[in-house]
């Protein structure tokens, strides 16, 4: 029975506590409520969206005219290719997810069964069906890496479509889920054998590191901007950026940020990391305009430094596009 609430509050959805009030609000937690909740939206002729964790949204302070949609959907299940009950094959072990479960439950259950390849993800918040939709990725390692098959509902017709890993056209931080908003529904990854405690000895350490960035209670959205792929940036901007601010193919935001003072920078209650550049926090009681005119400020700046147009990893919910 699915629960409707009527202008919720989405600074309780989100990571950075932001957030305006949504029209109405509801959790789902099996596929057929899902699909319940979306045709409720379109009966009622209303723009619906699905979130997960919420770790990566910067939502308007103002209200939304919209269905959100918390996919708490949840579980894990692993197989042998041919049915039989993790079994070591060749090809490896499949494990079947659904796209509610928390990225961080996906990550446990590999490493205590064994399984090497999404090790390095650990630590990253949210639902395995948002790390799918931005192709999330940490230390060299993406989620889309060893996924094999994704079911989806196609928001047309409603109806249950498969994606193999090529046609989700992932790429850095990106996906066709971007594009086609097709709701993830279940995501298969195919993964080797490793062991256990050298898997979680390499999570360990990866943890650690990543607390130093992301103390337990802070209030963000991970990085905000994405960083650079050399290879897309035209040869007369290249030119503009010092060789040493090269790293492995790409061009960190964070340090063209850098570059223009945005270290350490506030606006009302948001703070840029004194310590990252393309880390901001909510402080003390920000709000999605402090936040989004300290980015736009900022990327102002690396746009006339470097004419780098600097473009958010995170998603900008009824909120205008940060450089036009
Ligand atoms: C402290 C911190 C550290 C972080 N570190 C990293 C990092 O190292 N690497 C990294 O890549 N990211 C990082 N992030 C960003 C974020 O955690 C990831 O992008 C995460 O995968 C988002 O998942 P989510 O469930 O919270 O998605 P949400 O924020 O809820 O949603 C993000 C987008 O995905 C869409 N979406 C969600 N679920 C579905 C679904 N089932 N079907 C279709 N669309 C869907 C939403 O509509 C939305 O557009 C970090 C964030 C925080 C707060």
């Amino acid at each position: 029975m699915l629960h409707f609430l009527d202008n919720y509050p989405l600074e309780y959805m989100t990571t950075l506590s932001i957030g305006g009030p949504t029209k109405k609000f509801v959790k789902v937690k099996t596929e057929e409520e899902l699909i319940k909740a979306i045709k409720y939206a379109k009966d009622q002729l209303m723009p619906y969206l699905i979130i997960g964790g919420g770790s990566n949204l910067l939502v308007s302070d103002e209200a939304i005219d919209c269905l959100v949609i918390k996919n708490e959907i949840n579980g894990i299940s692993a197989t042998h290719p041919r049915g039989e009950k993790m079994r070591l094959h060749l090809r490896g072990i499949m494990v079947s997810t659904k796209s509610g479960t928390p990225l961080q439950k996906l990550v446990n259950y590999t490493i205590q069964h064994g399984l090497s390849g999404l090790q390095k993800l650990t630590g990253i918040p949210g639902t395995v069906g948002g790390a799918v939709y931005g192709n999330a990725g940490a230390y060299g390692q993406s989620i889309s890496d060893h996924i094999i098959k994704i079911a989806t509902l196609n928001p047309d017709k409603l109806t249950i479509e498969q994606f193999n890993n090529p046609q989700c056209w992932f790429n850095y931080r990106d996906s066709i889920f971007k594009q086609n908003k097709y709701a993830i529904l279940e995501v298969i990854f195919q993964l080797k054998k490793g062991d256990p405690k050298a898997l979680q000895q390499e999570a360990k350490e990866i943890l650690a590191k990543r607390l130093v960035r992301y103390p337990p209670d802070i209030k963000c959205s991970g990085s905000f901007f994405k960083n650079l792929i050399v290879s897309e940036i035209p040869r007369g901007i290249l030119k503009n950026i010092p060789p040493e601010k090269i790293v492995y193919g790409k061009i960190p935001a964070g340090s063209l940020l850098e570059e223009v003072g945005a270290k350490g920078q506030k606006l009302d209650g948001i703070e840029i990391a004194p310590y990252h550049a393309n880390l901001f926090i909510n402080k003390n009681n920000g709000t999605a305009k402090a936040f989004y005119n300290l980015a736009k400020t900022y990327a102002i700046k690396v746009k006339n430094k470097f004419g780098i147009k600097l473009e958010p990893e995170v998603q900008l919910i009824n909120l205008p596009k940060i450089l036009e």
